[in-house]
């Protein structure tokens, strides 16, 4: 029997998304060929590319809206540098909101192209909470926040107003909740958290916000040119990106990102749920920022600790060992985490208590 997959990334994926991508390795399209020995610019290949990005913008409400999806290499971790290379002017200013490790890692990268300012930073607390206490200065040519914090289990219910750009590191919970993804004029996220397998990373770009920084831009971190090649610049990741094209199919005929939504609101009040009412646990993030995706807490004594963790083996939970910056547990409830896994979780929390 398949485990109870709490992994924080890479993610758990619908079991019939493994299927079928399974027997493309082997036989692609009934063509007696594979889908990684076949050329990215057949015919077969160019459609799973189209599929994907008329899928995302679909998916996201962004069809003709003037933006663009690609699937690029380099995971979320490139586009740190991507953004400023793309949007931040030579001589301007960027402004970006400090909310824990990926944040910090995108303001290092940016610090190296320009002018960055960190508008608020939850660091002095372990990044436990989303601060809010804070405006985006009117001259930022962007403004820069990750949407939800993977390793401390918080997520942004609000995105503050903002002059310049909106760029926003998805990564963990794109197509988990509703949000106006219009406000956004940039969008990445590294597909393994919540999309596909690792090796791709999807970009929603409204295209008439590039090239006007004035940068000379090295071609493999040009957004525009990525855009004219129709995301095959350089070899894409098929694999990868075929894997996300099916997970993508499948939310789709769930009915989308409000059918899941429901559902991952479901799982996260359940387990939160038990984390608030039961004396052996406690969770992590503030309650008013927590992660619908990414639920972080710890045992309230530690002596339980061994028991626990056996108790969870036992019921096959993999993935449950919180980050390493955090400790405790983290759950991650991804789209595809089926809602009996939660269940799984609880049952075995309760069973503690006993
Ligand atoms: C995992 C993660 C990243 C890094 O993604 P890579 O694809 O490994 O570079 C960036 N941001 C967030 C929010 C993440 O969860």
């Amino acid at each position: 029997m398949k485990k109870h997959n709490f992994s924080a990334g890479p993610c758990i994926l619908p079991q019939e998304v493994l299927k079928k991508a399974s027997e493309a390795i082997l036989n692609f399209n009934n063509d007696n060929l594979s889908l990684i020995e076949i050329s990215h610019r057949s015919k077969p290949v160019v459609d799973v590319m189209n599929k994907a990005q008329q899928l995302v913008l679909e998916l996201l409400g962004l069809e003709n809206k003037g933006y663009k999806a690609l699937f690029l290499h380099g995971g979320a971790s490139l586009e740190f540098l991507m953004t400023p290379y793309n949007l931040l002017p030579i001589d301007g200013k960027a402004a970006y909101l400090d909310t824990g490790t990926w944040s910090a890692k995108a303001i290092k990268e940016a610090k190296l192209l320009g002018n960055i300012e960190i508008v608020a930073s939850s660091k002095d607390k372990n990044y436990s909470y989303i601060p809010t206490d804070y405006t985006v200065p009117d001259d930022a040519a962007y403004f820069h926040c990750t949407s939800n914090n993977t390793i401390y289990g918080t997520q942004m219910k609000s995105f503050p107003n903002a002059k310049g750009y909106r760029v926003c590191d998805m990564s963990s919970d794109i197509f988990s909740r509703q949000l106006d993804f219009s406000s956004f004029d940039l969008i990445y996220a590294g597909a393994q958290k919540n999309m596909g397998p690792a090796g791709v990373t999807l970009v929603v770009i409204k295209e008439e916000i590039l090239g006007k920084t004035g940068r000379s831009i090295p071609s493999m971190l040009d957004y525009k040119l990525h855009i004219d090649k129709e995301s095959m610049f350089n070899t894409p990741p098929v694999f990868a990106l075929y894997v996300s094209m099916l997970t993508l199919e499948w939310l789709k005929n769930l009915g989308g990102i409000p059918a899941i939504e429901k559902i991952n609101q479901t799982k996260a009040a359940m387990l939160y749920d038990e984390i608030d009412n039961n004396p052996l646990f406690e969770g992590v993030a503030v309650k008013s920022d927590r992660s619908m995706m990414n639920a972080t807490f710890t045992l309230t004594d530690l002596t339980l600790t061994d028991k626990f963790d056996k108790l969870c083996e036992q019921a096959g939970i993999n993935g449950l060992k919180g980050h390493r910056s955090v400790g405790g547990y983290r759950a991650s409830m991804y789209n595809a985490l089926p809602l009996e896994s939660v269940e799984v979780l609880v049952n075995v929390m309760k069973n503690l208590k006993k």
